[in-house]
């Protein structure tokens, strides 16, 4: 069983891969709802992220207080650096027991969708990477349209990811999803056909 990461920048159609490549019969493991999970159930996470930011960090009722964290990390790059390098390990760890037991139940292929890999050193625990991207025009309008959000405030998320150029250099494969999900789908058909044919 081959493993493969899945990433991109924002609206460049991760997500809409990786659904693919489930229907096709891959198992998926989304890094980002993992992260979520941790920081939403896990007490040593939970423990890290209050030293870190505070008891404001959790709303009365035990859910993490996302606005004041968003806000928070955003303002300070070492702090977002130190939530990463506390909640990364976890998901790498847990990404792992996943694709073992995938691999156990003879699962045809494991991808990982993570919008960080190459950051956080994961693509150490896969085959090969996937980028997913699209021109910016076509990104900012699916984004647009899937969330209900100003063109501005898509254009302010992207400018704080990597550049798209950084990304697909590399990039083990570079999946252009530049046409319509029609297009898209044969794509990942034939990705899924490489990847599990050998
Ligand atoms: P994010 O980084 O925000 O999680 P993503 O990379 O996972 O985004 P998707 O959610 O897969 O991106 O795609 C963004 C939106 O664009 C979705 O609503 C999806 O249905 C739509 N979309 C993706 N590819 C295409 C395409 N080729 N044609 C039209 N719509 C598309």
């Amino acid at each position: 069983m081959k493993r493969l990461g899945v990433t991109g920048g924002i609206g460049s159609g991760k997500t809409t891969v990786c659904r693919i490549l489930e229907e096709l019969g891959a198992q998926a493991f989304y890094a980002d709802d993992e992260a979520k999970r941790l920081l939403a159930e896990d007490p040593s996470v939970r423990e890290g992220v209050v030293r870190l930011f505070g008891p404001e960090s959790y709303l009365p009722g035990g859910a993490p207080n996302r606005r004041f964290l968003a806000r928070r990390a955003f303002a300070d790059q070492a702090l977002l650096d130190q939530l990463n390098a506390l909640i990364h390990p976890r998901v790498l760890d847990r990404f792992e027991e996943a694709a073992q037991q995938a691999a156990r139940a003879r699962v045809s292929l494991m991808v990982k969708e993570a919008a960080l890999v190459f950051e956080a050193g994961a693509e150490r625990q896969l085959d090969a990477v996937v980028v997913v991207d699209a021109p910016a025009a076509a990104r900012i309008e699916r984004v647009c349209k899937r969330d209900g959000v100003s063109r501005e405030e898509v254009t302010a998320r992207m400018a704080r990811q990597a550049d798209p150029s950084a990304l697909r250099r590399r990039a083990d494969i570079v999946l252009e999803n530049d046409g319509d999900l029609e297009r898209l789908r044969r794509k990942v058909e034939r990705l899924y056909r490489d990847m599990t044919s050998s």
